[in-house]
């Protein structure tokens, strides 16, 4: 039974992806707004009619869509939407939804030396290509105009933006002073913690950004403001934010000295750090676990914990 609750409706999708259902919300402001749309499915776009006939609306109704992030299970199914609907979301958004041949040119380069300096070998290099996959679940299309931190989005008088990169480089959430409610994407999930998945630099920048030391910041940032009641992609609410911002930085600071405490036996790449971290599922989830490796390795280098050498044209880490 799909119902309002303060102006906010919650809709609930399947996804072809592990992390199944994602979540996407209607906002009664000025001009209706859907929060994320769900993955490029006929499944996804026949459930998310049907849900919207519970309200008495139809996909025609929808006057704006909001992107928290640009991931394909959150923003694929708008290729089922007119070409005319408008759509609003940070800038970095653009890159993955307006896919260009430089883009994927970039991206294909920026793995293939990522891949060689941790030290994976070459059986895996197809997962580079293997990466565009789920792209088949995204969009095609630009965004109408973007929001970044401190707007306040078109149509949505009560709210405020604010950029939380980390899990993506585009990622934002949304913020209702007025009750405290916050709709927070893939920021805060009730019992996973998103991946900080690794991306090419930024426009114009060289060095790749740190998403795990991003992703800290963003999540700390949440303690600045007295959410009541925060709205995630997947999953329920959260009602507790500042006690799952402190047990979510508690454990990867844990999951850190855990490495930490190999490199001090002995110096490492990345690849083989990845294979003690994720023993089980490596193979299968070569680029999710190596996010997630690379991840522990900027936080313990932020900390000054660890050195980084190149070792021929690997980078090997010691404590
Ligand atoms: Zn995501």
């Amino acid at each position: 039974m799909i119902e309002w609750n303060n102006g906010i409706a919650v809709l609930t999708l399947l996804t072809p992806f592990p992390v199944g259902d994602v979540n996407i919300f209607l906002i009664k402001g000025e001009r209706l707004t859907l929060i994320d749309v769900g993955p490029k499915t006929e499944a996804a776009w026949e459930s998310f009619k049907s849900q919207l006939k519970e309200l008495k609306l139809t996909p025609r109704d929808i006057e704006q869509v909001i992107l928290t992030h640009h991931h394909p299970d959150h923003v694929g199914l708008l290729d089922f939407f007119p070409p005319s609907l408008e759509v609003y979301g940070h800038p970095l958004n653009e890159r993955w939804l307006n896919r260009t041949d430089t883009f994927f040119e970039e991206h294909k380069e920026f793995f293939h030396r990522l891949f060689v300096e941790f030290a994976i070998p070459e059986r895996f290099f197809p997962y580079i290509e293997a990466m565009k996959k789920t792209l088949k679940f995204s969009c095609n299309r630009s965004l109408t105009g973007t929001i970044t931190e401190g707007d306040t989005p078109p149509g949505l008088d009560d709210w405020k933006v604010l950029n939380t990169p980390g899990h993506a480089q585009s990622h934002i959430a949304l913020w209702r002073e007025t009750d405290g409610v916050a709709i927070g994407g893939d920021l805060l999930l009730a019992t996973i913690s998103p991946n900080p998945l690794l991306e090419p630099p930024l426009p114009g920048e060289t060095e790749r950004p740190a998403p795990q030391l991003q992703y800290n910041a963003s999540i700390k940032k949440l303690l600045n403001y007295p959410i009541q009641c925060m709205y995630a992609g997947h999953g329920p609410e959260i009602r507790n934010v500042a006690e799952l911002v402190e047990k979510r930085l508690a454990k990867q600071h844990e999951r850190a000295m855990l490495v930490k405490s190999w490199l001090e036996a002995a110096p490492l790449t990345v690849f083989e750090i990845c294979q003690r971290l994720f023993p089980a599922v490596y193979e299968r989830e070569l680029t999710l676990t190596i996010s997630e490796t690379v991840a522990q390795l900027d936080y313990l280098r932020s900390l000054g914990e660890i050195d980084m050498m190149k070792d021929n044209k690997a980078y090997l880490y010691k404590a």
